[in-house]
């Protein structure tokens, strides 16, 4: 009998557990593939470690992710990316702002878009985006006059930040909002300095065996429901009793675990539906120094964005080699369309190697993953925070959610963190 049994190691899953075991409760997480980490599993080769596609954390020492380390006493160093850039169709190198000062001086404006751009976001510092849940980022633009080079700026912010390069769908409140934290805390992105498995991953599997388990290859059949509570969870091997049973799987694959037409809720009926964000990820390990670039590289056609990991993080990839690791966002319905994504790959592995031609020469090895889930949601008009599941499901006691599916605030893996410390903010009543 344990206090709480986890169903999911995502990363979600691994923060809450280790959380719920620092304050000295009994976690069983039960994750059903070989290892943990879910879509942030690290995977080592050669000597080089290669995060699930590009993984960078948001708002960096003042994320969600660095406020659950700080709670189960452990300190994090994150590593701060150099100045970003987007690379031209004429391959020539333009200064792709992450705050204020690069409106002013980076070439992908014109003089009167640069005033625009300041101005534009002194609005959405003061947090001035009332009225716009219905907005796409196409509308938003449009009502403000945005066009041209900054056009084409909020359209690569909205494919970074939003992984959703599509304007029309992305939605404008969310783009807003998630603009407005990066100038709030100052920090667009950083890197934890000893990457993901090191400085966030193990620290929380050794936190959450001090007073519980982590059993992997073992699939949850279903929740345990008596009485109107969740009191278990089945597995092949038999039922795990606990107080308290806590999803931490996608809410498009509850169906699979929990009996839903029993549960009355219509949100639970809308986030089997929810629009997952896709993509393909590209990495290269090579040899030698590939570029002094340290900091995120944007391309227009096809839009994507990556960096070299190891020039941020030497710890990811072997003495005197590098790591490069490139992401290109496609919408969920188009991601069906085989062909259509062998043609993006082939376009963007093009793209990839014509700024770097050394690639040719110098790869080792190279990993290309096409996923059809990247974050959990896509951030468009209909999916936005209040129409996600909460942290609980109405009508059943003690069976709680966790994840980058659920109500929690911000985009892609924010959501997941900040889920994390929701959800233990619900459990126990107290400030995470
Ligand atoms: C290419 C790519 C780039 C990304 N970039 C970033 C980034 O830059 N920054 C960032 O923070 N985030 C990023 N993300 C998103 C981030 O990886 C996810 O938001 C986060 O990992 C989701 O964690 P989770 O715990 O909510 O879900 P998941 O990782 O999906 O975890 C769910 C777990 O449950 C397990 N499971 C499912 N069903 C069962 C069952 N019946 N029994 C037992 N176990 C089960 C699964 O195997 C899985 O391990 C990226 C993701 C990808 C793929």
């Amino acid at each position: 009998m344990y206090d709480f049994a986890i169903i999911g190691g995502g990363i979600a899953g691994l923060e809450l557990g280790a959380m719920l075991s620092h304050d000295g409760h009994s976690a069983i997480v039960l994750e059903q593939s070989e290892h943990v980490g879910g879509r942030s599993f690290v995977h080592v080769r050669d000597g080089f470690t290669l995060d699930n596609g590009i993984h960078l954390v948001r708002f960096g020492r003042k994320s969600a992710v660095a406020r659950v380390l700080r709670h189960i006493g452990r300190t994090i160093e994150f590593a701060s990316p150099g100045n970003a850039y987007l690379v031209d169709q004429n391959d020539d190198l333009v200064l792709f702002p992450t705050g204020p000062a690069g409106f002013l001086k980076s070439r992908l404006f014109t003089f009167s878009e640069r005033l625009k751009a300041l101005k534009v976001m002194v609005r959405l510092k003061s947090g001035s985006y009332g009225g716009l849940d219905r907005y796409t980022v196409e509308d938003w633009m449009q009502s403000e006059g945005i066009e041209g080079g900054l056009k084409r700026y909020f359209r690569l912010v909205s494919a970074s930040m939003l992984v959703c390069p599509i304007t029309s769908v992305a939605s404008a409140r969310a783009l807003i909002e998630n603009v407005n934290a990066v100038l709030k805390t100052g920090i667009s992105v950083e890197y934890p300095l000893h990457g993901w498995r090191h400085d966030i991953i193990d620290p929380l599997i050794r936190t959450i065996k001090q007073h519980g388990e982590i059993k992997t290859g073992t699939r949850v059949e279903s929740v345990v429901l008596e009485d109107g509570k969740a009191t278990g969870v089945r597995t092949k091997d038999g039922i795990v009793r606990a107080r308290d049973v806590v999803i931490d799987v996608p809410s498009q694959e509850i169906g699979k675990i929990l009996d839903v037409g029993a549960v009355k809720s219509d949100r639970l009926r809308t986030a089997l539906g929810l629009v997952p964000t896709s993509g393909i990820s590209v990495d290269y390990a090579v040899q030698g120094k590939i570029s002094d670039i340290d900091g995120l590289i944007y391309f227009e056609d096809p839009i994507s964005f990556g960096c070299v990991i190891s020039n941020i993080a030497p710890d990811t990839a072997p003495a005197g080699k590098s790591l490069l690791t490139w992401f290109c966002p496609i919408h969920y319905e188009e991601m069906k369309q085989k062909e259509q994504v062998r043609n993006y790959q082939q376009r963007l592995e093009d793209r990839i190697e014509r700024v770097f031609p050394a690639l040719k020469e110098s790869t080792i090895f190279k990993r290309v993953l096409h996923m059809s889930t990247v974050d959990g949601v896509e951030l468009n008009i209909n999916q936005l925070q209040g129409k996600r599941l909460d942290y609980a499901i109405d009508g059943i006691g003690n069976l709680y959610l966790v994840g980058d599916t659920t109500a929690a605030a911000g985009a892609g893996g924010d959501i997941a963190h900040e889920s994390s410390i929701g959800c233990y903010e619900k459990i126990t009543g107290s400030t995470a």
